[in-house]
């Protein structure tokens, strides 16, 4: 299964005490992941195997969008910010919007995220 990590910035110390809370299951064999650039760096930090596209601004988030179009991603946990302002909102909504066009399940914030790996894990 290809997951996608995603988190603005500050929402960034949430994705690592998720990511943290959950590492065996990250670290699962059958388990592959994906992150935008920063949010990347901070889950190699945390001790997981990512592959690492363009920062969220920088056109990650749709990188992760193609993904998707290309049925080679199988869930996004994207934690956004909706307190902050984002120079890159319409990738944002794209990548949402794509994973509702294809099916892909969607976790943007942390209560959902728990509930899809606990789905995944039972
Ligand atoms: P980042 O991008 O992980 O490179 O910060 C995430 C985003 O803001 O979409």
């Amino acid at each position: 299964m290809r997951i996608s990590l995603i988190s603005h910035d500050g929402k960034k110390p949430e994705m690592v005490s998720f990511v943290l809370q959950h590492l065996d299951f990250f670290k699962r064999e059958d388990i592959v992941l994906f992150s935008t650039g920063t949010t990347g760096s901070h889950i190699e930090k945390a001790g997981l195997k990512v592959t690492k596209v363009a920062s969220g601004p920088m056109g990650g988030d749709a990188e992760i969008g193609a993904m998707i179009t290309q049925k080679t991603m199988d869930m996004v946990i994207f934690f956004r910010d909706p307190q902050g302002k984002h120079p890159h909102e319409p990738d944002v909504q794209m990548l949402l919007r794509l994973c509702d066009v294809h099916n892909i399940p969607l976790a943007t914030n942390d209560a959902t995220a728990e509930l899809l790996i606990k789905g995944l894990v039972s």
